[in-house]
């Protein structure tokens, strides 16, 4: 049977998961193989049942019971009617003798008969009896006086004696005969029992035996038979009847066994039809000796009545003689009448003989030999039928659950992920199923193939790229240095042996001198090749003791693990001090690069990674703040110098958000009007405390944190939504000063977010003056281009700081200036020193013949101004004339500022001199107050 195998959906749960219905009964369930062989079991048993019933259709025969009355025994012979004579010459002695012999002689006959007819004790003992009385009236009646010897009287003894053998031979027949008539009974009782065991065999449905044709054919052979043998017991051994009717049966029976003999050899076996052969074999033997016992029998009893006859006649007639002598006696006297023996009792009735029950009788026709013919076409069609439908069964169910199995298993290990071609074959649809399967397999796994590959390619890149990742997440893209993150594991790593070995560990934190001038002015690009050049020098210095690492932007730091001692450290960093002195080579250029350095040593100054740095950092600032290219080894008060720069930071930041920056405007005279010309405008920061700073002390941390691009951004806008409301409110010739850095020009957005904001404002350009340091000339071409456009615009440009360090002349000549201002550094003492002095003149002299004006910053003495105002066509700017006055006082201020410069310049020169003093029309009022 096949057996179904469980597939994915095989659970009930999981079959109702899948199709959200409940699971069909278990029978429904059943395979193709198991439905096909149930419909086949079926058909099977039909046809079965259709054979039986065509082949026994005429076989159902009933069980009744029936009993079969067996007749009494006839006598072997009439006994002799020895009452019947007519004997009625009682009184003469040999008439009562003769009754008395005949009479016992009658007893005898009867109790001879008797024995004949049933044995046993009763009549074994009547007989004795009969015989001893017949001797005895034998003797009685034989030997009277008168008799005369040769007398025919005297022969009845001998009779006597032959009529004894005669009874005991006829006793001795019967006897015989008796018995073949039991051993011919006992053979049709044996076969009977064989037949009936047989038919027990049968089936028995409602009541009926059905049993094959044959056997109840041989059985109603059988039965005819026991009928006729019921009545062989009962008959007489001269009615040849019975034996006639049973030699027909027998041969009857002979008849229906030969005829369907081949059929009960099939259905009961040779051997049970050889038994019964040889049973109605023995039947006829056991006949023919009963037959031949029954002749026997008739002619003892022939010649026993014979010889009894013979008596009875001697009696008789010696009667007749005495009753004729005794006529005449009685003729005289009274007649005396013969005593009638009495009348001999009829035979007992014999029992009668009951047949054990289970008779059969058939109740419908012998089928005909057409009827039989059909029922065996009937037979072999079935057979053929099955036998095609079972074929038909089995090939259905290989062709069905071969092909599903081999599709289960394919699936199966398909989804296992192996390949799974199925062979094809099976039921047309199943092929097609297998061919479309096959299609499929190979679709899926030359998917799974690419995607395998695919999937190893991925992974390899996934390596690589971890592999990047990880070098990248540790290491600095520009210079391949380790990076923060790998910079502190390898610290700490240091730190750890440090502790164990009591070793010292040196951190340098390095910042290139000067590098954002060399971004400004040679690009970032060249800004990148630099910081290359400088890490690659690091390693170059550091590999024999320690390593290098980049924090970002111009900084880097060094570790130096296990140095001996602090002298070690230090010496350490001069020797990386050193190593820059050498120009670094980038490309084709040479570059002088210095750095300055700070240290920190664990354990002296702190123990953990994050302390050493911000030590080494606080010491950088300090080596920073002492000018270029120093060593600064860290101390305790460096720390405070780091903490307020991280506050200034901090502070910076909210200050920002929080508004707390301000702009002031100083304003700038003229010597030859004595008119405030401009105001600049100056950043002050008004902290929560109330505190006003000056860019001083907060500018480079604005510098150094980038915030200087917001806060100057904040500055522009704010001096020039100022401007405009002076513009278009009391001052309509306003011009404000704006300080710009070098942050602010490179981007390459500046000159249109200077316009947006006039535009916004509605403020003529010329109303604006920027200014902006030599710094500017190293931050390249595109910043001299932006600020022509803004000369363009009608912007003016001013350079601030000029004279100081390393001031130089072309810069006047390579940017589009409209102004210069003499740094305070120069103004200082140029009252004081002729060579100051030369400087400014030789300054304002070339300013002038380039057509550029001049101020003069930092003027806080009257000494100062009096030198400056030997040439009056430039203006001065400083204490001595105003301070930076917030926005409010600004205009009161410049109203102050004419008579105030008159007042500071009378006190140099004669009022009186008109040619000294300035000009009327720019006396008074200054600045005018006119509504627009
Ligand atoms: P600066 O551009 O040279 O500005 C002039 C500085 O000199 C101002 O200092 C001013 O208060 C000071 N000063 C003016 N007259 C005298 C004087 O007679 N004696 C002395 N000792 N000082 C005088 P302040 O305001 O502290 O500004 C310092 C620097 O900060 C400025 O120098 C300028 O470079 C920068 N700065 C100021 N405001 C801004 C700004 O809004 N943006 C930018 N980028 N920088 C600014
Ligand atoms: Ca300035
Ligand atoms: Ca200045």
């Amino acid at each position: 049977m096949a057996k179904e195998m469980p597939g994915p959906t095989d659970t009930p749960a999981a079959e109702e998961a899948a199709t959200g219905t409940s699971p069909p009964a278990a029978l429904f369930r059943l395979g193709i193989a198991s439905r096909l062989l149930l419909a086949f079991l079926a058909v099977t048993v039909l046809a079965i049942a259709a054979n039986l019933i065509a082949e026994h259709g005429t076989s159902i025969i009933e069980t009744t019971q029936f009993r079969t009355i067996v007749a009494p025994q006839a006598p072997v012979a009439a006994p002799p009617a020895a009452h019947a004579a007519p004997v009625r010459a009682r009184n003469a002695p040999v008439v009562v003798g003769a009754a008395a012999f005949l009479a016992a002689l009658a007893e005898a006959d009867r109790a001879i008969h008797a024995r004949v007819e049933s044995p046993g004790a009763k009549t074994d003992g009547e007989l004795t009896t009969a015989l001893e009385e017949l001797t005895r009236q034998t003797t009685t009646y034989w030997q009277p006086s008168g008799a005369a010897p040769g007398d025919r009287r005297a022969k009845p003894p001998a009779l006597l004696g032959t009529l004894r053998d005669d009874g005991a031979a006829a006793i001795r027949l019967a006897d015989k005969r008796r018995e073949r008539a039991a051993a011919y009974l006992a053979h049709v009782g044996t076969l009977d029992a064989t037949m009936k065991s047989a038919i027990d065999q049968s089936w028995k449905i409602f009541g009926r035996v059905i049993a094959r044709q044959s056997l109840i054919d041989l059985g109603r052979g059988l039965d005819a038979l026991r009928s006729e043998s019921s009545a062989l017991a009962g008959a007489s051994p001269e009615d040849g009847a019975p034996l006639v009717a049973l030699a027909a049966s027998e041969a009857r029976l002979q008849a229906t066994l030969e005829r369907t003999q081949e059929g009960l050899k099939r259905s009961q076996g040779e051997p049970w039809v050889s038994s019964v052969q040889a049973r109605i074999a023995a039947l006829a033997d056991e006949r023919s000796a009963l037959a031949a016992s029954a002749d026997e029998l008739q002619r003892a009893a022939a010649q026993l009545a014979e010889h009894r006859e013979a008596i009875v006649t001697l009696v008789r007639w010696r009667a007749a003689a005495a009753l004729e002598h005794a006529a005449a006696l009685e003729r005289a006297a009274a007649a005396r009448a013969i005593p009638v023996p009495a009348k001999a009792a009829p035979p007992p009735e014999p029992e009668p003989i009951v047949e054990p029950p289970v008779v059969r009788r058939v109740i419908s026709a012998p089928p005909s030999a057409d009827e039989v013919r059909i029922r065996q076409w009937v037979l072999w069609i079935s057979v053929a039928v099955l036998l095609w439908m079972f074929a038909m069964s089995v090939s259905t169910i290989l062709s069905v659950v071969r092909p599903v199995r081999r599709l289960i298993e394919a699936t199966r290990r398909l989804s296992a992920g192996s390949t799974a071609q199925v062979p094809r074959g099976g039921i047309k649809e199943l092929d097609v199923l297998a061919a479309a399967f096959n299609d499929m397999a190979q679709q899926l796994s030359a998917s799974r193939d690419a995607a395998r590959a695919h999937q190893v390619k991925l992974e390899e890149r996934v390596q690589e790229r971890t592999r990047a990742l990880k070098h990248l997440a540790e290491h600095d893209a520009l210079t391949q240095l380790p990076n923060r993150r790998r910079l502190f594991a390898r610290l700490n790593e240091a730190l750890a042996a440090g502790v164990i070995s009591g070793e010292r560990v040196g951190v340098y934190f390095l910042d290139l001198d000067n590098f954002k001038n060399v971004n400004d002015s040679m690009g970032h690009a060249f800004g990148d090749r630099v910081l290359q050049s400088v890490a690659e020098r690091l390693q170059e210095t550091t590999a024999a003791y320690g390593f290098a690492a980049r924090l970002g932007g111009d900084e880097f730091t060094v570790v130096y693990p296990g140095a001996a001692d602090t002298a070690a450290v230090v010496e350490a960093g001069q020797a990386i001090c050193r190593a820059f002195q050498q120009p670094l080579k980038v490309g084709e250029r040479q570059l002088n690069m210095s750095v300055s350095v700070g240290i920190s040593i664990y354990p002296d100054h702190e123990t953990n990674a994050d302390a050493l740095l911000r030590a080494a950092d606080a010491a950088l600032f300090r080596a920073k703040a002492l000018g270029r290219n120093r060593l600064s080894v860290f101390s305790p008060d460096l720390v405070k110098a780091a903490v307020s720069k991280f506050s200034i930071e901090q502070g910076l930041r909210r200050a920002i958000e929080h508004d707390e920056l301000e702009l002031v405007y100083q304003p700038q005279v003229s010597l030859r009007s004595l008119e405030p010309t401009l105001v600049e405008a100056l950043l002050r920061w008004r902290t929560s405390g109330g505190k006003v700073l000056c860019p001083g002390e907060f500018l480079s941390v604005a510098e150094d944190s980038g915030l200087i691009v917001e806060i100057s951004d904040w500055a522009l806008r704010t001096a020039i939504e100022k401007a405009a409301t002076w513009y278009y409110g009391a001052w309509p010739n306003v011009r404000v000063a704006i300080n710009v850095s070098p942050r602010q020009l490179r981007d390459p957005a500046f000159v249109d977010r200077v316009q947006e904001l006039m535009a916004q404002h509605r403020l003529p350009p010329t109303c604006i003056e920027l200014e902006l340091t030599e710094d500017v000339l190293q931050t390249g071409a595109a910043t001299i281009d932006a600020l022509r456009r803004l000369r363009e615009l009608g912007v003016a440009i001013a350079l601030d700081d000029f004279g100081t360090g390393y001031s130089s002349l072309s810069s006047l000549e390579l940017l589009p200036l409209t102004r210069v201002k003499l740094d305070r550094s120069l103004i200082a003492c140029i009252d004081t020193s002729t060579g100051s002095r030369a400087i400014a003149s030789a300054i304002i002299g070339l300013c002038a013949s380039l057509g550029l004006e001049v101020t003069a910053e930092g003027v806080e003495r009257t000494e100062q101004l009096e030198v400056l105002a030997a040439n009056r066509d430039i203006q001065v700017q400083g204490f001595l004339l105003a301070r930076p006055a917030e926005p409010d006082a600004v205009l009161a201020e410049l109203a102050r500022l004419p008579s105030h410069l008159r007042a500071l310049l009378g006190m140099v020169s004669p009022a009186g001199s008109a040619a000294e003093a300035p000009e009327r029309a720019h006396t008074g009022t200054v600045v005018r107050l006119v509504p627009r």
